[in-house]
């Protein structure tokens, strides 16, 4: 730390990404991208997308007319994010602050915690219940914003739209955000529920199910008061916030939505094969409906087994919190990477 920084950020912890090793060519199973390359009609939007000389449109009009139309929402009920973790990083900055704290999970998406320090949001982490499934209760009336990743992550179990409602009607007056990263593989959204709740805001992403990891670009639907407070703060940050090629990538995207659905049935297909391959070697998998499986082995230790892997060329997520710290999150990737990490484990156990 220079002598410089600034005091306020003493303590602050950042996040850690996940590894983009550049060493090796690893069977890359460890930060939820889709194995999937984007369409050549992405590829060709962005090679076209408008003169690079001038700034991109801070209204981000056509990408949102599109995301309405796609979506079934109105133009004025979605703001586009630089990835989702912005659009969460602006309902901190929006919604929290010293006078309203916020709540999550105790396990759950790791930038929440960071956000909340970083906007020095006074925070509550839940604890799930011993089954890492959330228990409703703990979250009626309790008055904070609240952040749900449904799917949540690094879990993958999903809690149904009944719930969430129950949740959201219990706190009227405070914003709930549901962080829907990973729906498309099997969750159900609670997007219909903006129409009924003005307390929702529903935050997506193009990285996972769209395979645009890298163009950075998420969305959120909410309420037009509350898109129209994150606006304010995008405006006061960032107007710029989506940069012309990401805003073509995104527009080709969703003009072929097939494309992206089709992968989703191929993730969930591998994902169904993979759980079926780790049971039967003896591993407990928790139930996902996402892009990724949380999976431990009752004679191998977490950690050891993500060194092993990553020995044998394979990386997956393993995190160091205790609770969790035997479990390692593995991406569902192709049949054949999926395959060769079932090789691997299966030559492991033997061992
Ligand atoms: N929410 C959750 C639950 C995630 O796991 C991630 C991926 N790290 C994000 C949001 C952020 O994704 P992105 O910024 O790429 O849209």
């Amino acid at each position: 730390m220079s002598r410089f920084f600034s005091s306020k950020y003493d303590k602050l912890e950042p996040y850690t990404p996940g590894e983009q090793p550049k060493d090796l060519q690893y069977n890359k199973l460890n930060t939820n991208e889709s194995p999937f390359p984007p369409l050549q009609a992405v590829k060709d939007a962005v090679a076209s997308s408008r003169s690079l000389q001038l700034y991109s449109d801070p209204t981000c009009s056509d990408l949102l007319s599109k995301l309405a139309e796609v979506y079934g929402v109105g133009k004025d009920q979605v703001i586009a994010a630089n990835g989702s973790d912005e659009s969460l990083y602006f309902s901190f900055l929006a919604f929290c602050g010293q006078d309203c704290g916020a709540a999550f999970p105790d396990i759950t998406y790791g930038f929440y915690p960071v956000f909340a320090e970083f906007t020095g949001t006074p925070y509550t982490e839940i604890p799930l219940k011993s089954d890492f499934t959330i228990d409703i209760n703990d979250y009626i009336g309790i008055n904070k914003t609240i952040f749900i990743a449904n799917p949540n992550a690094p879990t993958g179990i999903s809690l149904p739209v009944d719930e969430i409602e129950k949740i959201v009607k219990s706190n009227p007056d405070n914003v709930v955000i549901i962080d829907e990263a990973y729906v498309d593989f099997g969750g159900t959204t609670c997007l219909p529920l903006i129409n009924k709740y003005d307390n929702l805001l529903v935050v997506r992403t193009f990285s996972k199910s769209r395979s645009l990891a890298g163009a950075r670009l998420g969305f959120a639907f909410g309420n037009a008061a509350l898109i129209n407070d994150l606006n304010t703060i995008r405006y006061s940050t960032n107007p710029y916030n989506i940069n012309t090629m990401t805003m073509a990538a995104g527009i080709a995207s969703l003009e072929n939505e097939d494309y992206t659905k089709n992968n989703c049935l191929a993730i969930i297909e591998n994902r169904d094969y993979t759980v079926k391959e780790l049971k039967n070697l003896g591993f407990e998998v928790l139930e996902s409906k996402a892009n990724f499986i949380f999976a431990k082995h009752p004679d191998l230790d977490g950690g050891w087994l993500y060194d092993e892997l990553k020995r044998r060329g394979i990386l997956v997520r393993h995190f160091t919190k205790e609770r969790i710290c035997q479990f390692n999150r593995i991406t569902i990737g192709s049949r054949e990477q999926m395959q060769a990490l079932i090789t691997e484990l299966t030559d492991i156990l033997s061992k």
